[in-house]
């Protein structure tokens, strides 16, 4: 492989070695343990106005009857706290992550600086259209783009994230049919799709069937058809699905269905693999979405706002949420007389932040960049493919799109599991991969390296596992106990989740 294909296609600064973020802070006391009694962040000056009793302020009913336990701090006690704990933080601007379809690659700065622009930071959502055409001319160029890269014909950006889009696209879905007359109540999905899929299929109250895959980790056609019948609605696909393998059949497939009166569904959460190259759209593909918090750089993780656009082909258009956008005489107008739409399903315009910064994204790499995208994409996650055969089993060997997946099962029987080697992982400072998913392969790790990483890192990375890789046949006890330099060890995780404690101090 050309060396000069490997890597980002945006100039990041090169670490030599993965910069660890445990190094930096390994203990940091909780803030109560740092109180002491009396010490103060700001005196306030003696007030220069006459009292009144705190009755009349304020209803004894709403007082507290207690003083609250906050901590007594100095300010700098403060900053250096909060300071620290921030560099606890493992975050994309820091480190790596590997994570396998949720496509955690670097966000440019410059969209930030575009979204805060004064001009759309100032706006409010109660402004009459008059008022906000830029916004609304904005999001109308941004539908656009979308339908040029997807192929499909019309878009609603209210979705919040994926599974909202997914969410959205079955309500259409059943609007489709209750207006056509047919009872249809079953979603075929393929058992390698992602778990939101049968989710929001179930949600929207679909009956879910599962088709299995085939030895080559695709849709299998006989099992397909096996599964067709009058009161399949749709299928819900996802491509590459997420074995990061491209379903070749997919006009086949659509074929099938729609020759059964029957529409497809692709969950277009990882574009990045196909961006520039190929269109949904011309697949043959009904409705699809798209995170512009993954392929479109939006920032994620930690719960922050996502957008998921739906598209959908013209059949399908009358279904879509109001109001739309519309361009009529020169002015862009908010048309919220759809009598066929499902209604909204976000107030205002989506996350228009995201939004902001993916139109940014498209217009700074352009047409040129977009293929390049998924080129990088495609390259560095079989360059690490790979790089690691040797050392894990890999249940689909023949080349990946943007993702692929190994299997620890070698590993496993020297007593060493999936959740072992990422845990370990940690240790070397890096982020750990999907794991034990897709649930087809057994002692799964699913890696995504995406098109921002820098070959130096993609090294370090394969390094750090080929290395827990032998830790595993020569010091097994080593990666079972790990993680061994992190804050803190191995948590319950499942109690972490279910039953957080932050209620420290406030008893
Ligand atoms: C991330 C992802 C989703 C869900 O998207 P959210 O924005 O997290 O709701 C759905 N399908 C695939 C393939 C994904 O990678």
């Amino acid at each position: 492989m050309p060396r000069e294909l490997v890597g980002a296609i945006h100039e990041l600064p090169l670490l030599a070695a993965p910069y660890s973020p445990w190094e930096t802070v390994v203990t940091e006391k909780l803030i109560f343990e740092i109180s002491s009694p009396g010490r103060r962040c700001v005196r306030l000056p003696e007030v220069d106005v006459p009292e009144r009793p705190l009755e009349e302020l304020l209803p004894l009913k709403l007082r507290r009857v207690n003083q609250p336990r906050l901590p007594e701090v100095s300010e700098l006690d403060v900053v250096r706290h909060f300071t620290r704990l921030s560099q606890l933080n493992y975050c994309i601007d820091t480190n790596f992550y590997p994570l396998g379809s949720c496509t955690m690659k670097y966000n440019p700065k410059i969209h930030e600086d575009v979204a805060r622009l004064d001009g759309f930071k100032r706006l409010h959502p109660y402004q009459p259209y008059g008022q906000v055409q830029g916004i609304l001319q904005l999001q109308f160029e941004f539908i656009d783009m979308l339908k040029k890269v997807c192929g499909l014909p019309a878009f609603s950006l209210q979705p919040s994230a994926g599974a909202h889009a997914e969410l959205l696209g079955m309500m259409i879905v059943r609007a489709y049919y209750e207006k056509k007359g047919e009872a249809r109540n079953k979603i075929i999905i393929p058992d390698s799709a992602h778990g939101t899929n049968p989710a929001s299929a179930a949600l929207c109250g679909f009956d879910v069937l599962e088709v299995k895959s085939n030895r080559q980790g695709t849709v299998d056609i006989n099992a397909l058809m096996d599964a067709m019948s009058p009161d399949v609605a749709a299928l819900m696909i996802t491509n590459p699905n997420t074995l990061g393998i491209f379903e070749k059949e997919i006009t086949e497939i659509c074929r099938i269905l729609h020759e059964a009166g029957a529409l497809v569904y692709c969950d277009g959460a990882n574009m990045n693999a196909l961006l520039g190259r190929m269109r949904p759209g011309d697949m043959g593909i009904d409705l699809l979405h798209l995170n512009l918090h993954k392929t479109f750089t939006g920032p994620h993780g930690g719960g922050g706002p996502g957008s998921g656009p739906l598209g959908v082909v013209e059949s399908l258009r009358p279904f879509l949420p109001v109001p739309t956008i519309e361009l009529k005489h020169g002015t862009y107008m908010l048309n919220y007389n759809l009598p066929d739409s499902v209604g909204r399903v976000r107030p205002y315009y989506g996350n228009i932040g995201v939004i902001i910064k993916a139109y940014s994204y498209i217009l700074a790499i352009g047409k040129e960049g977009l293929p390049r995208v998924s080129e990088a994409a495609v390259i560095n996650a079989n360059y690490l493919k790979t790089k690691l055969a040797k050392y894990y089993d890999i249940p689909y060997p023949e080349g990946c799109l943007h993702e692929f997946v190994i299997s620890a099962r070698r590993q496993k029987e020297l007593g060493v599991t999936t959740l072992d080697i990422a845990k370990r992982l940690l240790d070397y400072g890096f982020y750990a991969p999907t794991i034990y998913f897709p649930l087809i392969v057994e002692e799964a790790l699913m890696i995504e390296p995406t098109e921002t990483e820098s070959r130096e890192t993609l090294d370090a990375f394969a390094d750090a596992l080929i290395k827990i890789a032998e830790e595993a046949e020569n010091d097994p006890e080593l990666v079972k106990g790990a993680p061994h330099n992190t804050p803190v060890g191995r948590l319950d995780e499942v109690k972490a989740a279910r039953k957080p404690d932050v209620r420290w101090g406030f008893s």
